[in-house]
């Protein structure tokens, strides 16, 4: 079968490998319907040294499933089911907290145990826990939006529960990708009054404004920070989701968060020492936040897609084959496209 492997920056391509299959009782295959190239992706797209091992790439998907392992009793074949990013069991003591990404007996895609979405089929483990059946048919118009559910949906609307977004509220988001967008519908959804972007591209901005942003900020840095003070009778908001993960983007946090407020991480951290510890300290500033646990929140989030209450497949703004994924990687990196999408 088919699949993308990463070589190192810039070096990405589509190549035969083994077809998947299952290893474990607890394990099915699915057939890849629509997966997705991630913000998260570009990382390694950037910054990948060539160590002659090629990373399996994927993480997000909506498959067919085509066969089930001795154990699985939930999924069955035939399913159409969302793949979030990580899998888990469903059963451990984190899944039923809630935390699936730090389940007992989980584990992210994309990892040379388990392959990774930009392929036509995939190995999935504990498929019970990590899989969610849909209710709709493969060529429900809402594809799109049901897609950014094993993702970025989830993680925009983790970075707005973890800053503690809340009616009334004031909020921003840090970072213009699929994931800011997505908190700024997250945060719309869970009753914050002013949300903020910080972003620089008009196709962007104005998605942003569609999915519920009052303002938008496109200075960087020390401007910003006084901007947006100025937006917020010099206070700061109570929010801030911070969707990049720059030590840059943390200490913009840092400087637009109010007294007592939250800062929601999201994006994953290229820094190792968080900036402003002080100021954290002495403000009382909550920081919190980490891989989304977006198999949890699927509950919650299906049935304002499904009726259209919220519309986060707008993000897309490019399909690809499997085999012009590496232009959709370059496309992405460009910023020519806001996120793509794969049909294999
Ligand atoms: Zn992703
Ligand atoms: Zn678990």
């Amino acid at each position: 079968m088919r699949a993308t492997i990463m070589y190192q920056a810039g070096d990405v391509r589509i190549e035969n490998i083994p077809d998947a299959t299952i290893k474990q009782p607890t394990d099915a295959v699915i057939r890849v319907i629509r997966a997705c190239i991630c913000g998260s992706d570009l990382w390694p797209y950037r910054l990948k040294q060539a160590d002659g091992h090629g990373q399996y790439m994927g993480h997000e998907a909506i498959g067919r499933v085509e066969a089930i392992g001795g154990d699985v009793r939930k999924i069955k074949v035939g399913d159409l089911v969302i793949m979030p990013f990580a899998y888990s069991d469903g059963s451990c003591d984190f899944c039923h907290e809630g935390l699936h990404t730090a389940c007992s007996h989980g584990g992210f895609f994309g990892s040379p145990d388990v392959g990774g979405a930009q392929a036509e089929a995939l190995r999935i483990p504990q498929a019970d826990g990590t899989l969610y059946p849909l209710p709709v048919g493969e060529d429900h118009a809402l594809m799109a939006s049901l897609l950014t559910l094993s993702d970025v949906m989830g993680t925009g609307h983790h970075a707005a529960v973890v800053s503690r977004v809340g009616k009334g509220k004031r909020a921003a988001v840090i970072g213009d990708g699929a994931v800011g967008l997505c908190g700024v519908i997250a945060a719309k959804r869970l009753g914050a009054e002013q949300i903020i972007l910080l972003g620089r591209h008009p196709d962007r901005i104005a998605l942003a404004r569609q999915f519920g942003a009052t303002d938008v900020v496109s200075e960087r840095g020390d401007e910003a920070v006084e901007r947006i003070r100025e937006l917020t009778a010099g206070q700061g908001v109570h929010s801030v989701l911070e969707c990049v993960g720059t030590d840059q983007a943390m200490a913009t946090s840092m400087g637009i968060v109010r007294a007592g407020g939250g800062v929601g991480r999201v994006g994953v951290p290229h820094y190792d020492v968080i900036p402003q510890a002080q100021p954290m300290f002495y403000r009382n500033v909550l920081v919190g936040g980490g891989p989304a646990p977006v198999r949890a929140y699927i509950d919650e989030l299906l049935p304002d897609v499904l009726e259209g209450r919220i519309q986060p497949g707008l993000v897309f703004d490019r399909t690809v084959g499997l085999e012009e994924v590496p232009d959709g990687y370059r496309a992405m990196d460009a910023r020519e496209a806001i996120k793509v999408m794969v049909k294999p």
